[in-house]
């Protein structure tokens, strides 16, 4: 959705979105919408400057970082963000740009905002830096694949290589015992002929 600027009068004006499915473009987030977003609020200029303040409402879904499971979150966020005109030395898309969005800051580009754009950025804000399905969740096993919450597997752990080389010099001891052995039974047999 864009909101445009066009004869926005001096006292604002309110804006109400409430997005279909699939309306919103989610890129390479890693999260899926549950529940279509909301978004209400206003819209003010100051001069050039605008600000558009407001509540983001949505239902997330995000895989655990440990063994992948969808974990649902509930977005309930305010928001309150500052726009200025792109200045003609800053290529969109610049470090700079995104730094100061970051901030609440941004720039919009002739005479219009595009929503979509901030309501994604909030929500993947609104998404914790971890995501667990609980605190202690096990994860899956390296090697099998099997979710450890549920169920044991029975892939050992992994050997240390020094372990590994220290155990095939003992089996290569244990080989060369068993042949001695051999030999010195058949010794005795040969000796009775
Ligand atoms: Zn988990
Ligand atoms: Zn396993």
């Amino acid at each position: 959705m864009i909101i445009s600027l066009v004869r926005l009068p001096a006292d604002g004006r309110r804006f109400e979105h409430r997005y279909e499915t699939g309306e919103l473009d989610l890129g390479a987030h890693e999260f899926r919408l549950a529940a279509a977003p909301e978004v209400s609020g206003r819209v003010d200029r100051t001069g050039m400057d605008i600000r558009l303040r407001g509540q983001l409402r949505a239902r997330l879904l995000a895989p655990c970082d440990r063994c992948l499971t969808e974990v649902s979150f509930d977005v309930d966020a305010p928001f309150d963000l500052f726009y200025a005109p792109v200045p003609a030395d800053v290529e969109a898309g610049s470090e700079t740009e995104l730094q100061e969005r970051d901030l609440g800051f941004s720039f919009y580009e002739g005479d219009s905002i595009d929503l979509d754009e901030m309501v994604l950025e909030q929500l993947a804000l609104a998404l914790p830096t971890r995501v667990l399905c609980r605190s202690d969740c096990r994860g899956l096993c390296d090697q099998c694949g099997a979710d450890l919450n549920s169920e044991t597997c029975r892939c050992a752990k992994p050997m240390d290589p020094r372990w590994q080389a220290l155990a095939d010099l003992r089996a290569d001891e244990r080989d060369a015992e068993t042949n001695d052995a051999e030999t010195n039974v058949d010794a005795p047999r040969e000796e009775e002929k």
